[in-house]
C-alpha cells in the first residue's frame, strides 16, 4: 500500500514536471535537539544545543532557497520543546519528513564521522534522561514507516558523502522518542563526536555547517522531490 502510494506520488510529480508545472512545496521538519535547560552534550565549552541550532538554521535557510521544500523548525530559539510535541507539531504543520540534528560525546570512537539513526530497538543505547509530565508516549511507528525512514537516511548519507563529509557506513537503530512519527519518515543525524577534538572543531565552523546544510537539503530533495531535482541537475 505504502509502495503504491509512493509510486502514485512519483508518477503525479513526473506528470506535473512533463506539463512544466512546479509541484507544491512540501514541508520538512528540522529538529534542533535539546534547548533551554537541556543543554545536551557539553565538552570544553562547546554546547550541543547551540551547535545543533546553528546547523538547523543553516539547513532551513538552504531549503528556503530551493522551490520544492519548505522548512519547519521545531524550535527557533534556546527553549526546550517536549520531544513528543516536536513530532506532533511537525505532523500538524504537514511535515513530510523529520530530521533531528544532534551531536554526541562518545569515548573511543575518534574519526567516526556522522551517523544516521532510524527507529528501532538497540540494547547498546542507554535510556535517555527522565522525561517531564508534558511528554506524551507515542506508539512505535509501523514497519512500513521505518522502511521509508531507512530510505531517507540512505539518501542523506549519500548526499553527505557526495559533499565529502565522512559518515558511518550503516544506518543505526535507536529507540529515540523523536523517531516515533507514524506518518513522517524520521531520522536523527548525529553530526559528530564532541570528544573528538577534530570533529568538534569542524562541526562548529560555519563553512562546514554550510556544507552539511547543503548535503541535508539535497538528500531531502532527492527523497521527496526526485523529479524536480533531476530537472535541475
Ligand atoms: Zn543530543
Amino acid at each position: 500500500m505504502a509502495r503504491r502510494g509512493l509510486l502514485a506520488l512519483l508518477l503525479a510529480g513526473l506528470a506535473a514536471a512533463a506539463r512544466g508545472e512546479a509541484a507544491a512545496p512540501q514541508v520538512v521538519a528540522i529538529d534542533a535537539g535539546h534547548g533551554g535547560v537541556d543543554q545536551g552534550a557539553v565538552i570544553r565549552g562547546r554546547v550541543e544545543k547551540k551547535v545543533v541550532l546553528d546547523i538547523s538554521e543553516k539547513i532551513a535557510a538552504r531549503l528556503s532557497r530551493g522551490k520544492t521544500l519548505v522548512p519547519f523548525l521545531t524550535r527557533r530559539t534556546d527553549v526546550f520543546v517536549p520531544l513528543s510535541d516536536r513530532v506532533l507539531n511537525a505532523e500538524a504543520a504537514g511535515g513530510r519528513a523529520f530530521v533531528s540534528i544532534h551531536v554526541d560525546k562518545v569515548y573511543g570512537r575518534k574519526g567516526r564521522g556522522a551517523i544516521l539513526y532510524v527507529y528501532g530497538a538497540n540494547r547498546r543505547m542507554p535510556d535517555g534522561p527522565a522525561r517531564g509530565p508534558e511528554e506524551r508516549i507515542l506508539p512505535s511507528p509501523p514497519q512500513s514507516q521505518i522502511a521509508r525512514s531507512k530510505v531517507l537516511a540512505e539518501s542523506l548519507r549519500a548526499a553527505l558523502k557526495a559533499e565529502g563529509i565522512k559518515t558511518v557506513r550503516y544506518v543505526d537503530l535507536g529507540g529515540f522518542a523523536v523517531l516515533k512519527s507514524s506518518v513522517m519518515p524520521s531520522v536523527i543525524l548525529e553530526v559528530g563526536n564532541l570528544r573528538d577534538e577534530r570533529e568538534a572543531v569542524q562541526m562548529c565552523r560555519p563553512e562546514f555547517q554550510e556544507r552539511l546544510a547543503r548535503a541535508v537539503a539535497r538528500g531531502l530533495e532527492r527523497f521527496l522531490a526526485p523529479a524536480a531535482t533531476r530537472a535541475r541537475e
